[in-house]
């Protein structure tokens, strides 16, 4: 079995064996979070602006 697949990390671009990384498709697990944090933060952003618009709805469904 061949598991030397060389691939290119998302975040970083250098390449590495895709078997080598814990944290694939990134090469490491660094680049893992980082990628992560930039979703989790976008999404935060989005939640945000629509807490403003829509604060009193959601007030209720937070006090739960
Ligand atoms: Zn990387």
């Amino acid at each position: 079995m061949n598991n030397k697949i060389k691939v290119k990390c998302p975040k970083c671009k250098k390449t590495f064996n895709y078997f080598d990384s814990e944290s694939r498709p990134f090469c490491s697990e660094k680049c893992r979070l980082v990628d992560l944090g930039k979703w989790l933060n976008e999404e935060f952003a989005i939640k945000e602006s629509f807490l403003c618009e829509s604060i009193d709805a959601e007030k209720e469904t937070m006090t739960e």
